[in-house]
């Protein structure tokens, strides 16, 4: 397995930091680190940066002149799909499906959805439910037929191109953990569209490390969630030539803490920014990493990981924030003295 051997633009700051949580190590009694892929660079940061290394690297291959992707309205995927796409004099289209149906002002053009337009992407809003994947077919036909060369990413840069980046990350810490002497046992992070998991574990899975994944789920159920994550780990080990490296029982994922539904913000998600951002000084966003830390959160005050070493890859997201302020009461810090 040697990744050179894939087309690969590198745009994103690694390796991103791995750093210890002390304060929030204390509060739950387990240690726990933190993988910073929040801080990939590109556009603020975040999970998509390291599939897109090797996503865009393929669309320049193919002599794209314009990129199509596609996500939920508070979209971090789309946004750093823009970025690349600036970097590279690419055009950008997203399509945005409604989700979450919030009338919100913020919540429909701040947040992700300003940078998108400030990254010069263009955006198309269609309603929660719509079949995206069809709407995408259709929209790049179009630019296609008046003559651009359109490279479509699927929802999330989730494919096994995409998945490449997180074997990337998978090598990546292993190598830090080595090179520090330190001892992983577990990696908890939020999972969705499926690419950042698949690709940590064909990578883990590669090398033997013998780290088990916890992916927390942000929006389908359990069996459907490992199911997803599953095919494309063994899609991604197939490309790097690795194929069965990944066995059916490497894929774990709890849905416990997805709430009411996908980017709807939840109680627990909630105090899980409050206490990154108090405790590390730490930003997460309400859709992903807050649902990853609140898992990481109550499983640890359970008890789940009783003498673990407990890596928490942060995948980003806290652009998201200023489209979702609604969720957040501050009052209480405006003080007079
Ligand atoms: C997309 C995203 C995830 C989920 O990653 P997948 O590869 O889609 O499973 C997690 N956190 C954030 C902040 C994201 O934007």
């Amino acid at each position: 397995m040697h990744l050179s051997r894939f087309p690969r633009i590198r745009l994103a700051h690694l390796p991103t930091p791995l750093e210890p949580m002390k304060r929030l190590s204390k509060e739950l009694g387990v240690e726990i680190w933190i993988k910073r892929d929040d801080c990939t660079g590109m556009s603020t940061g975040g999970n998509k940066t390291r599939k897109l290394e090797f996503l865009m690297a393929e669309a320049l291959e193919q002599g794209a002149d314009m990129v199509m992707t596609q996500g939920a309205t508070q979209t971090n995927h789309g946004r750093q799909t823009a970025a690349y796409a600036a970097k590279l004099g690419l055009d950008c289209h997203i399509l945005l499906e409604d989700r979450t149906g919030y009338d919100d002002a913020n919540y429909n053009h701040n947040g992700n959805v300003l940078l998108d337009h400030l990254h010069g992407a263009t955006t198309q809003k269609f309603p929660g439910g719509h079949d995206m994947v069809a709407e995408m077919g259709r929209a790049a036909e179009k630019k296609r037929a008046e003559g651009r060369n359109v490279y479509v990413i699927p929802g999330g840069g989730s494919n096994p191109t995409g998945a490449l980046g997180y074997v990337n990350c998978a090598f990546e810490l292993l190598g830090q953990a080595n090179d520090a002497g330190l001892q992983i046992d577990r990696v908890v992070h939020a999972t969705g569209s499926s690419g950042t998991q698949a690709g940590l574990v064909t990578g883990l899975c590669a090398m033997n490390a013998q780290i088990p994944v916890l992916g927390i789920g942000t929006r389908a159920p359990q069996a459907k969630q490992e199911q997803m994550v599953f095919d494309l780990a063994c899609r991604t080990a197939e490309k790097l030539g690795c194929a069965g490296v990944v066995r059916r029982e490497d894929v774990m994922a709890n849905t416990d803490y997805v709430g009411e539904g996908y980017g709807i913000p939840t109680e627990s998600g909630i105090e899980a920014i409050r206490m990154f951002a108090e405790l590390e000084g730490i930003l997460l966003d309400p859709c992903y990493s807050a649902k990853g830390a609140a898992g990481l959160i109550d499983l640890a005050r359970k008890g789940a990981f009783k003498d673990e070493r407990v890596v928490f890859l942060h995948t980003g997201g806290a652009a998201a924030l200023g489209g979702y302020d609604f969720a957040f009461d501050h009052s209480d810090r405006w003080v007079n003295l």
